[in-house]
C-alpha cells in the first residue's frame, strides 16, 4: 500500500452540513495532464512524483477521487450585474477537500469543469482548455506580482469536446484557495432568512480566516471590517497593476481576500480608466475605474447578511444600532482603499516618506498624463525607474512627443530627490522601483496566442514560455523582451474577453 496522495482534513464537509450537496465528478474518456504546478504541489506538501503523471491525470480530470476527499458542490447565491440570483452554487465545480500547507495554512482543493451538479441549472458543468489555461496564466502572474489569489495546481485535458460557439477541447482545472467562502455564500442563507446558518457560516469564516476574533463579543462586525480591509488592499493591488477583474459579482468576491474566478479579466495596456474588455459587461459596470466602487457595493451586500448577527437578540434599537455600525464600516472602505492605493503608488513612484496630499496629487497627475497621451501603463511605470536612475529617454520615448512628460518629471524629481539625490541614492531608488514595477504582465495578445496554440493545435510550448516569463515579472533579461511589448493600439481597442 502506498501512502495517500493527499492528507485531507475536510472542515467544510464536516462542520457545514446542509451548506452543500455531496457529489461525484463525471468520468471523462482520456485524462492527460496539460499543466502541473510543482512549486505549488511542494508548498501543499504533495508529492510531484506521485501526481505529475497518469495517476495525477486521473485525479485532476475527476476520474479518480483520491482517498480522503469528500467531493461536494457548495451552495451560494449572488448579485450578478446588480440583480440578485438566490441560487447559483457550484454548477461546474466540486470541492475535493482541504489540506494544510507547509506554512500551516488550510487550503481548499477544488475541481472546476468536473461535470454537472445539482446547481448546474442549464449549464453543461464543463470547461474548455483555453479558459482553464487562462486561469493558470493570470493566477500565476498575480501570485508573482504579490497579489492575493487562488492558484492552479493542475489542468487535465479530458479528451472530450465541450460545445460553446463551436466544439472545443475539454479540461478540468484544480484550483487552490484559502477558502471558497464568498459574499454570495452568506447571501444564500440570508435571503432564506436562515439566520442560524448565517451565524454558523460567519463563525466558520472567523475560525478559518480571522481566528483571533473567535468568541469575541463584537466578532461579526469585526469580521465585516476585516473582509472590507482585505478587499480594500486587494482592489488597490489590482489598480496598481492595471488588472480588470471583469465580473465582480458578489459570488466572485472571496471572504479570504483572494482574487477569485478568472473569467473575462484583462490587463490595461494604454492607460484608460474607462477600460472594459468583457463582452458581457455592456454597461461598463465593472470598468477599471469602477472596481473600488463596486467592491464597496458588494461589501454592503455582505453587511446586510450580517445585520441580524451584529444586532444580536438584545435590546430594542439593536437593529438600528447594527445598521449604524455596519454603515460605518462600509463608509470607511473608501479611506482604506485610498490609503492602500497611495501606499502602492508611493512605492511605485520610488518614495519612502509620505506627504499624503502632495503624493496623491503627484500620482493623479502622472495617471492623467498617461491617460491624455494613451501611454502603456506597465511600461510607463517601469521606465520611470530608468528615469530614477538618471535616464529619462526610455520614458520620454513612450509619449507621442518627448517633451510631454517633462514638466511632471521635474516635479517628481524634486519630490524624490528631497529624500536623497546622490548618485548611489538614485541607483538604489531605481532598483527599488524595479522590484515593484513589473516589466512582464499577461499581455492580452500574448495570452490569446498561447491559448490558441494550446487549444487549436495542442501546442503547449507558447503557454509554457509565457508562463515562465510571467513568473518573473520584474526581471528584464533579454529572454523576457518579447513579452514586454504592448499590442498595437488597434488590437487592444477591439480586444474582447469572454
Ligand atoms: P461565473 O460567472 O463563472 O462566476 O459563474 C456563475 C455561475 O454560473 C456559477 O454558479 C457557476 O457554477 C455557473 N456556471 C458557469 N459555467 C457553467 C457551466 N458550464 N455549467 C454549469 N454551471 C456553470
Ligand atoms: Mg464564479
Ligand atoms: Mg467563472
Amino acid at each position: 500500500m502506498s501512502a495517500p496522495a493527499f492528507q485531507f482534513d475536510n472542515t467544510y464537509a464536516r462542520d457545514l452540513q446542509g451548506f452543500y450537496a455531496p457529489w461525484k465528478p463525471a468520468a471523462v474518456p482520456s485524462p492527460h495532464l496539460l499543466f502541473f504546478n510543482r512549486e505549488l504541489a511542494l508548498e501543499l506538501g504533495l508529492s510531484p512524483e506521485l501526481l505529475d503523471g497518469p495517476e495525477g491525470a486521473a485525479i485532476f480530470a475527476g476520474n479518480q477521487v483520491p482517498d480522503g476527499a469528500q467531493p461536494l458542490a457548495q451552495a451560494y447565491a449572488g448579485h450578478q450585474f446588480g440583480g440578485f440570483s438566490p441560487q447559483l452554487g457550484d454548477g461546474r465545480a466540486l470541492l475535493l477537500g482541504e489540506v494544510i500547507d507547509q506554512f500551516g495554512q488550510r487550503r481548499d482543493l477544488m475541481l472546476k469543469g468536473s461535470g454537472r451538479t445539482p446547481f448546474s441549472r442549464g449549464g453543461d458543468g464543463k470547461a474548455a482548455v483555453g479558459p482553464m489555461l487562462r486561469e493558470v496564466l493570470i493566477g500565476e502572474a498575480m501570485h508573482a506580482l504579490g497579489i492575493p489569489t487562488t492558484r492552479a495546481l493542475a489542468v487535465a485535458g479530458t479528451g472530450e469536446p465541450v460545445y460553446r460557439e463551436r466544439a472545443l477541447p475539454g479540461a478540468v482545472l484544480t484550483r487552490v484557495a484559502a477558502s471558497h467562502l464568498r459574499v454570495g455564500t452568506f447571501e444564500f442563507f440570508s435571503a432564506r432568512r436562515q439566520t442560524e446558518q448565517v451565524r454558523q457560516l460567519a463563525d466558520y469564516a472567523i475560525a478559518r480566516h480571522d481566528p483571533d476574533l473567535a468568541g469575541t463579543p463584537d466578532r461579526y462586525l469585526a469580521l465585516l471590517r476585516r473582509v472590507a480591509q482585505r478587499q480594500a488592499a486587494l482592489v488597490a493591488g489590482w489598480m496598481n497593476v492595471g488588472f480588470i477583474h471583469g465580473v465582480m459579482n458578489t459570488d466572485n468576491v472571496a471572504i479570504s481576500g483572494e482574487t477569485i474566478d478568472y473569467g473575462p479579466c484583462a490587463f490595461l495596456e494604454a492607460y484608460d480608466p474607462d477600460a472594459v474588455f468583457s463582452s458581457i459587461d455592456q454597461g461598463g459596470r465593472y470598468a477599471y475605474r469602477n472596481q473600488p466602487l463596486v467592491m464597496r457595493w458588494n461589501l454592503a451586500r455582505l453587511a446586510e447578511t450580517l445585520l441580524p448577527l451584529i444586532a444580536g437578540e438584545a435590546s430594542e434599537g439593536a437593529v438600528s444600532n447594527a445598521v449604524g455600525q455596519a454603515t460605518e464600516v462600509i463608509d470607511a472602505f473608501p479611506e482604506w482603499y485610498a490609503a492602500a492605493l497611495l501606499g502602492g503608488q508611493r512605492e511605485k513612484l520610488g518614495l519612502q516618506t509620505g506627504d499624503d496630499v502632495a503624493d496623491s496629487t503627484l500620482a493623479a497627475d502622472w495617471l492623467g498624463l498617461l491617460h491624455q497621451y494613451k501611454v502603456d501603463f506597465t511600461l510607463a511605470w517601469r521606465r520611470l525607474a530608468d528615469a530614477a536612475g538618471g535616464d529619462d529617454e526610455p520614458l520620454r520615448a513612450l509619449f507621442p512627443f518627448p517633451q510631454a512628460p517633462d514638466a511632471w518629471l521635474a516635479r517628481w524629481r524634486a519630490r524624490v530627490e528631497s529624500e536623497g539625490g546622490s548618485a548611489p541614492d538614485r541607483s538604489e531608488r531605481a532598483e527599488r522601483m524595479r522590484r515593484v514595477n513589473p516589466v512582464v504582465i499577461p499581455r492580452n495578445h500574448r495570452v490569446e496566442e498561447a491559448l490558441a496554440a494550446a487549444s487549436d493545435d495542442e501546442d503547449l510550448a507558447p503557454f509554457r514560455r509565457l508562463l515562465s516569463a510571467l513568473r518573473r515579472p520584474y526581471d528584464e533579461t533579454p529572454d523576457q523582451a518579447e513579452f514586454t511589448e504592448p499590442a498595437r493600439a488597434e488590437v487592444t481597442a477591439c480586444y474582447r474577453t469572454f
